[in-house]
């Protein structure tokens, strides 16, 4: 009788003939989760994926998967052989430790038998362990309809038998729906919108833009540590760091400053777009939400938008500020994203910034900017950081 880790996959299930490509990815994924920990070997068994491992580096293990989209439960079970005598004491067992752990008073046992060879079904096999629980543990009850617990019972090649399902993020083995550039800013928002497409199954690189040395080099490092925070989820983060302090100074000699904001913005995606073709990435990523701020509104949306024809994704558009914090305190971005260094966009920005923009007085106001020079010159001096 040996402990493993069992893992539930949800929607990757439901992929038809891509469900072995889902898979491997998500097995690939799983194995870079648990790299530096000691394990024997992770292997498929009619529809959930397995774990072996040292016994004292199990939960270890739990808690690295847990991060890993696109699983849907982990649970720690007890693997025997098909034979009911040795289901019956793992079960036993498993239900001693349910008890020493918390009070519990009513269960229900559920049997699932992938491997139709077995000679008794489900209910029966269910009926005679939960007779075999309640003769050895007096305090013991059977609910069916809201038990205390469940014990689950997995007839496959082996006999697995668990109790609690711990939930994952579920979402998509990242790799799977190709590659985002995400617009990291040091805010709160944007990590969260990588998180969130990460958990759609994209890679993700990301591109920040700085005034150095208007802004500090302590802000370049905070989004480094940004990016660090997203890769245990996302896998190493290529991220691109561009400087657009000469933009800005030529914006500013040169347009109304109301104006300067949703100029700059229009600049992020240009070079953003030019990195991402490029690199063969497929989409924009940002952190906008609906109304948040004056560039946020759907003119000014509609307004960044018209600069580029590469795809920006905006995954956080409907979600109120009070939901977007609640994620990233999950993530544990948050502490990181309010500490108080400048960010590019406070320099030069307006008092009054434009909340309508019309794309025709935008677009008249760029006419006397060499853009294509200033991009160039921006993306010929990037730095490129590798972080994992
Ligand atoms: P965040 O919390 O992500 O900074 P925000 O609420 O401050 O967002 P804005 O500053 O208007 O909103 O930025 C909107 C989006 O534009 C950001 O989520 C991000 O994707 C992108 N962005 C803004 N500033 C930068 C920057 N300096 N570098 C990279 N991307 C940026
Ligand atoms: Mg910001």
């Amino acid at each position: 009788m040996e402990k493993v880790i069992s893992v539930s996959i949800g929607e990757i299930a439901l992929k038809g003939l891509n469900r072995k490509y889902f898979e491997d990815q998500l097995i690939s994924r799983m194995k870079r989760a648990i790299d530096e920990i000691q394990y024997n070997k992770i292997y498929k068994e009619q529809g959930k994926i397995y774990i072996e491992a040292p016994e004292e580096n199990l939960d270890l293990i739990i808690n690295r998967l847990k991060k890993v989209f696109g699983l849907v439960y982990i649970s720690l079970c007890y693997r025997v052989e098909k034979d009911m005598e040795k289901i019956e004491l793992a079960s036993l067992e498993m239900v001693k430790e349910k008890l020493t752990e918390t009070p519990v008073k009513t269960f229900k046992v559920e049997t699932s038998r992938a491997d139709k060879s077995f000679p008794i079904k489900s209910p029966e096999i269910s009926s005679h362990i939960g007779g075999v629980i309640l003769k050895n543990f007096e305090e013991l009850t059977v609910d069916v309809h809201n038990p205390n617990f469940y014990l689950y019972i997995d007839i496959k090649k082996n006999a697995y038998i668990y109790i609690d399902r711990i939930e994952g993020y579920r979402g998509m083995p990242v790799g799977t729906n190709g590659h985002g550039l995400l617009l990291l800013s040091g805010g709160i928002d944007s990590p969260v919108a990588g998180f969130m497409m990460a958990k759609r199954g994209m890679n993700i690189s990301g591109v920040h833009f700085h005034s150095y040395p208007f802004t500090s080099e302590r802000a370049e490092e905070k989004v480094k540590d940004l990016a660090r925070k997203l890769s245990i989820y996302t896998g190493n983060i290529k991220l691109y760091s561009v400087n657009i302090l000469d933009i800005q100074k030529e914006l500013n000699k040169k347009c109304p400053e109301k104006e300067m904001t949703i100029l700059s913005r229009r600049f992020m995606v240009r070079i953003a777009e030019e990195i991402a073709l490029s690199n063969g990435l497929d989409a924009l990523i940002t952190g906008e939400s609906l109304g948040q701020v004056a560039s946020q509104t759907i003119e000014g949306i509609s307004v960044v938008n018209s600069a580029v024809s590469i795809p920006i994704l905006r995954p956080l558009i409907g979600l109120d500020k009070i939901d977007i914090i609640d994620i990233s305190k999950d993530i544990d971005t948050y502490q990181l994203s309010i500490l108080p260094y400048d960010d590019c966009c406070t320099l030069f920005s307006p008092k009054h910034p434009v909340t309508k923009p019309k794309l025709i007085d935008i677009e008249s106001s760029e006419k006397n900017i060499d853009i294509d020079s200033l991009i160039k010159n921006a993306i010929d001096n990037m730095k490129i950081y590798n972080i994992n």
